[in-house]
C-alpha cells in the first residue's frame, strides 16, 4: 500500500487542515469552493437555552488532480460532528426504508446470502438497513458510535457501539466470524483515516466476502448543484473513479456499481477481492460518463460559478416574499438545511420557524448557528403562513403532496437547484 499520511482531527478536540489527498497523499490540492465558515450541523441547542459559545469551521472543498478526489479542506474532530446525542436515524425516511429493502433484495439475490451468511453494517445507525437482513434469516451485526445504535439494540438488531476501526474488525472477526458481507450506507465518506477503516474491511471480509457502500455521488452532486451536502460528516465526494481510486490501493476489485435515489443522487458500489468477482459492464459505463483530469476542472468552475447565482436567486425570491409582508417557515430541518441557511445567511429574521414531523429529535432545538427553531409540524397547519421553502428539496414531490393534503395553502419554494415556487 502506498504510504499516505492519515489526517487525524480524532482525539484533538477541534479541527485539522486538509494539506494532503486523503486517499493518494498528492499535496496540490485546487480550491473548488468556499461556503465560509459553518456550525457543525448535528450539534443543536435547545431552545431557551442561555446562548453559548459555539465553534464555526471553515467550509471549501478541494480537487485532487492525482486521484480525482474531491474532498472537504477541513477535518474535524468527530466528537464534534457524531455527538452521542447524534439526532439522525434512517427509519423516519421513507426513500432510505425502500432503498434499504432494495439493496438486501439485490444483495441477497447477487450474493445467493445463506442463512449462516454473516452480515456487518457499518454506521449501522438505527438498524434500519440490517432489519432487513435479519428478516430475510441472515446473522447480522451493527456497528455505530452514536446513541441512535441503542434503538436498534432495543429492535432486537445487536450492535456495538464503536468507531470502525481495524482493531474492531479482528473483534469482530473472533467473535463472530468473518463477514460474507459488509455494508456502509452514507458513511464510507465520512469516516477519516479511510485507509484504516478499508484495512480494517478487508480484515473482516470473507476470502469471498463482498463489500457494499452507498454514498452522496458527486455526479449528482454537481448536476443538482447540492452545494448544501456538503458539511463536515462528509470528507469526501466520491466519483466512481475515485471511489475505485482508493480501494483499488487495498486490492479490492469493483465489480459492478449503479446509481441509486438516496439523498438526491447516491451510487452504491460493489466491490470484492480483486479476481474474485467477474465484473459488470455498469463499472466501465458509470467511470466514462464521469469528467476528469481537465474536463473535471471545467465542470468544477461551472458549478462554482451557478452555486452562487443560485445564492443570489433565491435571496431575490425571499426579497420579494418579505417586502409584501409575508411570514416564511421552513419545511423540514435535515443536516443539508444547516448548510443552506448558514450559506444564504438567513435567521430567525427571515425564517419563524422550521418543521418537523412528530417524533423528529430535532424539535425544541435551534437549526445550527441560528435562532430559528424546529417545531413540530402541527403549528405549520394550524398557522398557514404565506410560504415555506422546503429544505428537504431532494424529496419536494413526496411533501408537496402530503402538505397540500394536510391543508397548507402557502406558497411552496425549492430552494435548489434553481430557486423557485411550486
Ligand atoms: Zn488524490
Amino acid at each position: 500500500m502506498e504510504q499516505v499520511q492519515a489526517i487525524r482531527a480524532g482525539g484533538t478536540g477541534a479541527s485539522v487542515p486538509i494539506e494532503h489527498c486523503q486517499v493518494c497523499g498528492h499535496s496540490a490540492l485546487e480550491n473548488v469552493l468556499s461556503l465560509g465558515y459553518m456550525p457543525p450541523v448535528n450539534q443543536m441547542v435547545t431552545i431557551g437555552e442561555v446562548p453559548r459559545q459555539q465553534p464555526w469551521f471553515p467550509t471549501n472543498l478541494l480537487y485532487c488532480s492525482t486521484c480525482e478526489l474531491v474532498q472537504l479542506g477541513l477535518a474535524v474532530d468527530p466528537v464534534i460532528i457524531f455527538p452521542p446525542d447524534y439526532p439522525y436515524t434512517s427509519g423516519t425516511t421513507r426513500i432510505l426504508r425502500e432503498n434499504f429493502a432494495d439493496l438486501y433484495a439485490e444483495c441477497a439475490a447477487m450474493l445467493k446470502l445463506s442463512g449462516d451468511d454473516l452480515v456487518v453494517d457499518i454506521g449501522s445507525n438505527d438498524g434500519t438497513l440490517l432489519s432487513n437482513f435479519q428478516s430475510g434469516g441472515h446473522r447480522v451485526l451493527g456497528i455505530e458510535p452514536t446513541d441512535v445504535g441503542r434503538i436498534a439494540d432495543k429492535r432486537g438488531i445487536p450492535t456495538m457501539q464503536r468507531y470502525f476501526s481495524p482493531k474492531i474488525a479482528r473483534e469482530v472477526r473472533r467473535q463472530y466470524g468473518a463477514a460474507r458481507l459488509v455494508t456502509a450506507a452514507n458513511c464510507f465518506a465520512h469516516m477519516e483515516d479511510v485507509h484504516a477503516v478499508t484495512d480494517g474491511i478487508v480484515e473482516l471480509l470473507a476470502p469471498d466476502g463482498v463489500f457494499v457502500s452507498e454514498s452522496h455521488y458527486l455526479i449528482g452532486l454537481l448536476d443538482r448543484l447540492q452545494y448544501d451536502t456538503i458539511y463536515h460528516e462528509h470528507l469526501r465526494y466520491y466519483s466512481l473513479t475515485s471511489l475505485s481510486h482508493l480501494l483499488e490501493v487495498h486490492d479490492l476489485e469493483v465489480f459492478h456499481a449503479r446509481a441509486i435515489p438516496t439523498h438526491g443522487g447516491s451510487v452504491r458500489v460493489y466491490a470484492a477481492r480483486r479476481g474474485s468477482q467477474k465484473v459488470r459492464p455498469s463499472v466501465a459505463q458509470m467511470k466514462a460518463a464521469e469528467p476528469k483530469g481537465a474536463a473535471m476542472r471545467e465542470r468544477l468552475a461551472t458549478f462554482r460559478k451557478d452555486v452562487l447565482l443560485s445564492k443570489l436567486r433565491l435571496l431575490s425570491i425571499i426579497r420579494d416574499l418579505k417586502e409584501k409582508g409575508a411570514r416564511i417557515c421552513g419545511i423540514s430541518a435535515p443536516s443539508r438545511a444547516s448548510t443552506l441557511i448558514n450559506y444564504i445567511g438567513l435567521d430567525e429574521g427571515v425564517i419563524d420557524y422550521v418543521c418537523e414531523i412528530p417524533g423528529s429529535l430535532k424539535i425544541g432545538k435551534y437549526m445550527p448557528g441560528t435562532l430559528i427553531p424546529v417545531v413540530d409540524e402541527g403549528r405549520l397547519f394550524a398557522e398557514n403562513p404565506e410560504c415555506a421553502i422546503i429544505f428537504s428539496w431532494h424529496i419536494a414531490d413526496e411533501l408537496t403532496s402530503i402538505l397540500r393534503k394536510k391543508s397548507f395553502m402557502g406558497i411552496l419554494i425549492t430552494p435548489l437547484p434553481n430557486p423557485h415556487m411550486l
